[in-house]
């Protein structure tokens, strides 16, 4: 097969113009990062008091795909994320629980990490657990306080805005009609609520807290994400990122923070996804309309299905979740498995045929230029659904030789170093998490419609494919029954 005409590895993508929709200037740009060959960009990561919900992992997702597609156009990433393990409601949890932050919020971190194995996240260059930088944070709130930044109100430290007059750049947020010295010592507040805001939190009484130069007491969680980011990347990162709701008041005070302490710009692109809704409500956990990731492993569905869907509406669109997307995502998953494994196992006649090969090259730059059009997944994969389509046309033509399977097979890497769904594992993965991949029973309805996949496939005689459906469905406790006439009956176990 090696001898055959594959794409030239000289990436005749590479020239493409990488663009990212930027929330500070408002639009989208080049992408052009300070250092060339290097990007360094900051995740803001989960708060750790109970499980994350799939509306999170949309926005985790998002960023894992941005990093993937940097890593696959060359950049080397430099990736830090934060797990805020401090904060008010941890601070309550751990306390009703009767245990320490630390053993509270160790529990939700393993989880957090076994959920983003089991979506195929790469782990980030360097995972910063905020309690364990607290002399950061304090160090950062000293150089803020000796630039006058900052003052202090029954041993608490706030962050006075009216100084930087930066303030509300990013979000656009009406500075004007904001009351200066008002405080605020909550993390999260309203958008018309803009305040002061609490850099280092006097502890109630009870409450756990950290002795320290400043008083005893906590860090506010912007300055977490501001100390960390300076500290892993230095002061000016390539991107930030996060879900837009953390526009505002978050990145908007780290970059009060950083840019009050460093004087220079803190990021340079900054790149917020949009949210995942249920029922055109945003997901979260103070709506209750929640999903876990657990809650939907164990009601079937699997790993490569969310990450597909997360990851195939583009990040800036509202994502309205539901079990048919889900559906729809499984059955594509397949289908490009399918279409792999075809690739990988079935006998062509030998040679190969130039077509291919410039069909998969225009896939291969579609691709690409989808995903250089600010991470436009869905424009990318209707390039790889297309060529799916026109392959398995060509097979079935008998017009598709050997040689062709690896300039397809090239493509389907490239597409799979982002997506990453190909490889079948997910049973491995469910198991791994303790979680049982047999799922709940089928309803008639999806029986059928999984009944007529497998026709399908056996019409294009693509019986890898078609023993498969036939297995999963057993592994379900549906058997099938081929007659002669061609129908299939099938039946629970
Ligand atoms: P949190 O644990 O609340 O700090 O949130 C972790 C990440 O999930 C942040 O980047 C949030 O912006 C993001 N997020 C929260 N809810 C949603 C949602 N419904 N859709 C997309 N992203 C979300
Ligand atoms: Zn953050």
């Amino acid at each position: 097969m090696s001898a055959q005409p594959t794409l030239s590895s000289g990436d005749r993508t590479t020239k493409t113009e990488i663009r990212f929709h930027n929330t500070m200037s408002g639009q989208t740009e080049p992408f052009v990062p300070l250092v060339a060959g290097e990007v360094r960009a900051y995740t803001c990561g989960p708060t750790v008091y109970d499980f994350a919900h799939i509306g999170n992992f949309r926005t985790f997702v998002f960023q894992d795909v941005l990093r993937r597609y940097l890593k696959s156009k060359g950049f080397r990433v430099i990736q830090v994320m934060n797990l805020t393990d401090v904060d008010d409601r941890i601070i309550q949890k751990s306390a009703a629980a009767g245990v320490s932050i630390r053993e509270y919020t160790d529990k939700y971190i393993q989880a957090y990490l076994d959920d983003r194995r089991a979506l195929n996240l790469e782990p980030p260059e360097h995972i910063a657990r905020a309690t364990e930088h607290i002399d950061d944070m304090v160090k950062l709130i000293q150089r803020l306080t000796e630039k006058g930044f900052t003052y202090t109100s029954e041993g608490s430290t706030y962050y006075r805005i009216a100084n930087f007059p930066g303030y509300g750049k990013l979000s656009k947020i009406d500075v004007a009609g904001m009351q200066t010295g008002a405080r605020v010592d909550t993390d999260r507040y309203d958008k018309d609520n803009a305040r002061d805001f609490a850099l280092w939190k006097a502890p109630k009484p009870g409450e756990h807290f950290w002795e320290t130069p400043i008083g005893p007491g906590r860090p506010g969680w912007h300055i977490e994400c501001a100390a960390m980011a300076l500290k892993y990347l230095g002061d000016k990162l390539d991107i930030h990122s996060g879900g837009v709701d953390l526009t505002f008041p978050h990145h908007e005070n780290e970059i009060a923070e950083a840019e009050a302490a460093t004087g220079k710009t803190f990021a340079r692109y900054w790149l917020h996804a949009e949210f995942l809704l249920v029922d055109h409500e945003k997901m979260s956990k103070s709506m209750g309309n929640f999903a876990t990731l657990r809650e939907l492993f164990s009601h079937g569905h699997k790993p490569s299905s969310i990450r597909f869907l997360l990851a195939s509406v583009p990040y800036r669109r509202q994502l309205n979740f539901t079990p048919e997307s889900l559906q729809g995502a499984a059955s594509s998953v397949e289908r490009l498995r399918n279409f792999a494994t075809r690739l990988r196992a079935e006998k062509f006649l030998e040679g190969s045929s130039p077509a291919i090969a410039e069909r998969a090259a225009k896939a291969r730059d579609e691709f690409d230029r989808g995903l250089a059009d600010d991470l436009n997944t869905a424009q990318a994969l209707a390039a790889i659904f297309d060529l799916v389509r026109d392959v398995n046309t060509a097979m079935d033509r008998g017009e598709f030789r050997q040689g062709d399977a690896a300039p397809v097979l090239k493509v389907l890497e490239l597409f799979d170093a982002i997506f990453a769904v190909l490889r079948d594992d997910d049973a491995e993965k469910l198991k791994e998490l303790g979680i049982s991949a047999s799922g709940p029973t089928l309803s008639g309805p999806e029986v059928e419609a999984i009944v007529a996949e497998r026709q399908a496939a056996r019409k294009r005689r693509d019986f890898a494919a078609s023993d498969r459906i036939r297995d999963d469905l057993a592994a379900r406790g549906i058997i099938l029954e081929d007659s002669r006439d061609g129908a299939v009956r099938w039946k629970r176990k």
